[in-house]
């Protein structure tokens, strides 16, 4: 591991690199001057990362690794349980509100559209085969 975490290199090997500058955390950018360099150290993204470096330094990687399998399991069942429809208690008081206030426009024009989650009833494919009669 190099001393200067969280630091861009630039490569000497100009054979792998052709000159271009590269960071050592961001391996996928490809930051072609010094200029872009500068600016990469600045991004959101390259301090995001360098900051999960470093907890994964303090924490070790493989309690580091867990942690962000926890997290994107977590991530995944609340995305889940969102698409169920079990919102968080802010957005369900939102949802709440504005569920309100259309039900009092709605009484008030006389109106009778409830929202309209219509689902097609297609009966399935029937299942009939008809034999064809053999010509032989
Ligand atoms: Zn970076």
């Amino acid at each position: 591991m190099p001393k200067a975490l969280g630091t861009c290199i630039q490569p000497d090997n100009e054979e792998n690199f052709r000159g271009q500058f590269h960071c050592q955390l961001c391996p996928e950018k490809i930051l072609l001057t010094e200029k872009q360099l500068e600016v990469h150290l600045q991004s959101t993204a390259h301090k995001r990362k360098e900051r999960h470096f470093e907890r994964a330094k303090a924490m070790g990687l493989e309690a580091y690794e867990a942690e962000c399998r926890e997290r994107a399991a977590a991530r995944e069942s609340q995305a889940a349980a969102q698409l169920a429809g079990a919102l968080s208690k802010k957005k369900q008081k939102n949802a709440d509100f504005w569920k309100q206030r259309k039900l009092r426009k709605k009484a008030k024009s006389g109106a009778c559209v409830e929202g309209g989650e219509q689902t097609p009833n297609q009966p399935p494919e029937t299942a009939k085969r008809r034999r064809k009669p053999k010509s032989d």
